[in-house]
């Protein structure tokens, strides 16, 4: 019995380390710092560098990208010659940061976020490095700005990118959006689609509250992706797992 709550407590607290700890599902943490240690820190732009260690200073630190998923979606942006793009939930900019080097300088960014408080931060590393004017900010809940473009039928179809990663009860609710205003052959990405690992805890898991709750909707929202035929869909364990959505019809 008391192992088996010790087992419940080790769970418990792999599923919240996964989700607000380091960010990888590789069975060791050596493995991991070898990847950033060998390809991503030594390739990764100084710009980025700066954002990312003043956001480790940040008591909601571990809500930012993670440098090897960063570095991913970069590559990813050039590979589809991504120009148009969106971003959900901005945090202090490093995902968006790394969009705004990756798409050419007559790219853009629509920029949705709740508040801006966290995006102030990171703005002047923006400035200075000379793509702040490929960046739309707009602060407010996402649902409704997306309800707003959705009325234009000129942005339907527009997106050849969309990264999604704030609010994880809404993802649905973005998919049935987003999936109008990306382009065919576009991508849209959701972000922490493992959340932690937890999709697959049994249900009556003793996990964090929060975790929890969001475990639902991140599950909701993979069954509804798997079966949605509008796209292809590739799921990937990098950091907390992604799902890159590619529109086909
Ligand atoms: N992509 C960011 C990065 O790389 O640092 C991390 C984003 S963080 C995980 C989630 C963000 O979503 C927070 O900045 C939060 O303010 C924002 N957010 C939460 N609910 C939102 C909503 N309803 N609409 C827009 N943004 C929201
Ligand atoms: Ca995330």
């Amino acid at each position: 019995m008391a192992a088996n709550r010790e087992g419940q407590e080790e769970n418990k607290d792999r599923y919240f380390k996964a989700v607000h700890g380091n960010k990888t599902f590789l069975q060791s943490e050596k493995l991991y710092e070898y990847i950033l240690e060998t390809s991503v820190y030594p390739r990764e732009p100084q710009c980025l560098k700066e954002i990312r260690e003043l956001t480790y200073k940040h008591p909601l630190s571990p809500m930012m990208t993670s440098p090897d998923e960063a570095q991913f979606f970069s590559m990813l942006l050039k590979l589809i010659n991504a120009k148009n793009t969106m971003e959900i939930g901005v945090f202090t900019g490093y995902s968006l940061l790394a969009t705004a080097l990756a798409i050419p300088d007559d790219g853009k960014i629509l920029a949705l976020d709740i508040t801006k408080e966290h995006y102030e931060k990171g703005l002047p590393i923006i400035q200075k490095a000379g793509v702040a004017h490929k960046i739309d900010f707009r602060e407010g809940p996402a649902l409704p700005l997306l309800d707003q473009l959705i009325q234009h039928e000129k942005y339907h179809g527009t997106f050849d990118f969309v990264f999604v990663d704030a609010d994880k009860d809404n993802y649905v609710n973005y998919h049935k959006r987003l999936i109008e205003l990306v382009k065919v052959g576009g991508v849209i990405g959701y972000d922490n689609t493992l959340w932690g690992g937890s999709v697959v805890a049994p249900p009556d898991a003793d996990l964090d509250e929060h975790i929890l709750y969001l475990r639902d909707f991140v599950q909701e929202l993979n069954k509804a992706l798997a079966v949605d035929p509008r796209i292809e869909i590739c799921q990937l364990s990098i950091a907390d797992g992604v799902t890159l959505c590619r529109r086909i019809g």
